[in-house]
């Protein structure tokens, strides 16, 4: 869901109002100057539409003065916020801390809900009205305490939010899945496509207007269609010899940009080339979804394949995350397996984390295991969200920098605690001293 930073300036009546919008579910706890709260997000819903609260009530102070920590709060979780809800006391008026607020607001460029709180009758509209000099618009006049006017504000926070739904939809309706069959020459990435796409088979296209790629083949799989990119550099057979390593590459690349899913075809009976690490290095730094597919089964001799394992693991470690197959291409042995790792692949690969499940995920690993000490310092992670899919992508908010060792610590267990299987995940940092 999408992400609404609530800010504003100590004792403007945050919590209250953040109280109100979650509801008694998942109440916010009081401020206690100097503690931490342990919860920064929380889910809420109006009419209709899911949305995370983050509260930055409850986030450290550094050392600077008060507004510009205060400023500083709030700027984190505006960051990450999709829409933010600007809250100020409109029995006290605009303060220089209110000013250090608008100031940054205006920086992030995100949406901004004026909230002139503490309006609990007709006697402090006009103090409300007075906020218009801040800048935002209408100040829309709230008591959090009591309730009044938090329903209208909600309709304008909802209609100020990206449209979820929409996303989705187009998500669902967007045609087939695009396939990626990668691997290096006579690995049998054209037999495999034979074999599955069958011997004269031609699925039609007949979504009117779509101007689809020629080199693209769409092939029904298990009574759904996938578009296979690049097909036409697969059946084109490579007569050219040395010299076309490059060009081959080129296309691979290519093939993967526009792909979703990339299934790298590998020689069951042989250890792992450079070619074959090359190629999924690309994949990887295409950021797409996964799929191994060990082919010529039928060639593997049971007991040298024992022993192979082992140097195939060893070089697939940093993919173990990856599902694998063992197929024969020529004698479609298991062919039916490719859909399922296919499916798996791409829904971890569009997978969303709630940012509260996440952060409660975070805050659990981190205090059981947390940062070592580096130089009297130990860098503490504030809070994570995961920023995109298709690949997943987290940034965690910290403060300092962290082990390499650590950061790959978080990472194994994200993938453990929430799967990923057949996708690639990045984290990346945002250090605040
Ligand atoms: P591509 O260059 O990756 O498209 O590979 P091809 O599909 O042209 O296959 C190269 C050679 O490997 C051909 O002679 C195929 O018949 C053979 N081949 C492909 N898949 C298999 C398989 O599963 N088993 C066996 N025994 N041979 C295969």
């Amino acid at each position: 869901p999408p992400v609404v930073a609530v800010v504003g300036r100590p004792n403007v009546g945050k919590s209250t109002l953040v109280n109100r919008i979650i509801g008694r579910r998942q109440a916010v706890v009081e401020d206690v100057p100097g503690v931490t709260r342990d919860r920064v997000f929380y889910e809420a819903e109006w009419n209709g539409q899911p949305f995370t609260v983050a509260d930055t009530g409850g986030w450290e102070y550094g050392v600077k003065g008060l507004a510009a920590k205060v400023a500083d709060q709030a700027e984190r979780a505006v960051e990450i916020a999709d829409a933010v809800l600007f809250v100020v006391d409109a029995t006290v008026g605009i303060t220089a801390t209110d000013e250090a607020i608008v100031a940054m607001l205006r920086r992030s460029n995100k949406p901004v809900v004026l909230v002139a709180n503490k309006v609990d009758g007709q006697s402090q509209e006009a103090d409300a009205a007075a906020l218009w000099g801040l800048g935002f618009g209408y100040p829309h006049p709230v008591s959090g305490l009591h309730g009044r006017g938090t329903a209208d504000l909600l309709d304008v926070l909802i209609d100020t939010l990206p449209d979820e739904a929409a996303n989705s939809e187009a998500l669902v309706a967007r045609g087939p899945r695009r396939v990626a069959l990668v691997g290096r020459p006579n690995v049998g990435k054209s037999s495999l496509l034979n074999s599955l796409a069958g011997n004269a088979r031609a699925v039609v296209d007949d979504t009117a207007g779509t101007t689809r790629d020629p080199v693209d083949e769409l092939v029904e799989l298990d009574g759904k269609v996938w578009e296979f990119v690049d097909t036409a550099g697969i059946r084109r057979r490579q007569h050219m010899a040395s010299g076309s390593d490059y060009y081959a590459s080129l296309r691979t690349r290519a093939a993967l940009e526009r792909a979703e899913v990339a299934v790298v075809l590998l020689e069951a009976s042989q250890r792992l080339s450079e070619q074959d690490v090359r190629i999924i290095q690309m994949v990887l730094e295409a950021g797409r979804a996964l799929v191994l597919a060990f082919n010529k089964w039928d060639l593997v001799d049971d007991d040298r394949r024992h022993d192979l394992e082992r140097e195939i693991d060893l070089d697939l470690q940093h993919v173990a995350w990856a599902p694998r197959i063992n197929i024969s291409a020529k004698t479609g042995w298991h062919k039916n397996r490719l859909v399922p790792a296919l499916e798996t692949s791409l829904a971890s690969w569009e997978t969303r984390i709630p940012t509260g499940k996440l952060n409660s995920f975070i805050g659990e690993l981190v205090a059981a295991h947390p940062h070592p000490v580096r130089g009297g310092k130990q860098p503490r992670i504030l809070f994570a969200t995961q920023s995109s899919t298709r690949p997943p992508k987290f940034i965690l908010f910290t403060t300092g920098f962290l082990d390499p060792g650590y950061r790959r610590f978080i990472i194994n267990r994200l993938r453990q605690y929430f799967g990923f299987e057949g996708s690639p995940i990045e984290i990346t940092m945002r250090v605040r001293e």
